[in-house]
């Protein structure tokens, strides 16, 4: 096992984990909208999905589609418009601004596209993950820059694990590493893994694939041959 295998595996309490083929994360006809100088417009527009337990899925889709805001949403830094967000059965539009937070600390990792700076998160909790760790993210490699955040967001045992374009900033042969090492881990914990990325080509290590165009779902890749012809298909 490797080394943030192992810090994973260690920090994922027997009897903590939920069956395979469970419900760790339903969104149900979600949508979010934004008021802008040219009116509103629904950047989530009527989602509904959900991953299971031990699932591993890519959210796709152009620039614009609405796969941030609705990382975001499913991160509890954004409330819906209408709609509901169920973490292991919690409602989380029925909770208060502090059961919201807890929730989010307890069930919920993320890592964003900067990882030395998570957007949203205050300075101090900034410092407080960097402290955490051993070595300074800058005296590291973007693949371990990049496998440290991934670890980073594992470290309470989230239910829901989230990752926002987890590959950008790295060469191909390290953003393989990177996402073979992001499955490996969300299937040997059975944690629920959803990650945003412009690159098809890392749709290989994930078991089904949400195509999001204009706030819509407009597709879902389930069977394993499209998948890997999606995933063959190139870096569009
Ligand atoms: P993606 O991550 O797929 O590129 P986003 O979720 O960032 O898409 O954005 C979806 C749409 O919502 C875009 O049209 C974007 O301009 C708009 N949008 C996102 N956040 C805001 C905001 N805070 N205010 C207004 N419009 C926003
Ligand atoms: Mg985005």
């Amino acid at each position: 096992m490797s080394g943030i295998a192992e810090t994973f595996a260690r920090t994922s309490t027997a009897g903590q984990n939920k069956e395979n083929n469970s419900i760790a994360l339903e969104v149900r006809d979600v949508v979010k909208s934004f008021s802008t100088d040219t009116g509103t417009i629904n950047a989530v527009d009527h989602v509904s999905f959900s991953v299971n337990h031990g699932e591993f899925v890519a959210l796709v889709g152009p620039s614009g589609s609405g796969k941030t805001t609705m990382l975001s949403i499913l991160a509890a830094l954004l409330t819906p418009t209408s709609g509901q967000v169920l973490i292991d059965g919690q409602d989380m539009a029925l909770m208060n601004e502090k059961r919201r937070v807890q929730l989010r600390r307890e069930k919920i990792g993320f890592t964003f596209q900067s990882n030395n700076l998570i957007p949203f998160l205050s300075a101090l909790e900034n410092v407080e993950l960097m402290l955490r760790l051993n070595n300074l993210p800058s005296q590291m490699s973007g693949g371990q820059q990049q496998r440290v955040a991934i670890a980073r967001a594992l470290i309470h045992a989230p239910t829901v694990v989230l990752a926002d374009e987890p590959t950008a900033s790295l060469d191909t042969e390290r953003a393989f590493q990177v996402v073979q090492t992001f499955a490996a881990l969300i299937h040997e914990n059975n944690r629920a893994g959803i990650m945003v990325t412009h690159d098809l080509r890392m749709c290989q290590y994930v078991d089904r694939v949400l195509q999001m165009r204009d706030g819509k779902l407009v597709r879902v890749y389930a069977d394993r041959e499209e998948i890997l012809a999606l995933a063959r298909g190139g870096d569009h």
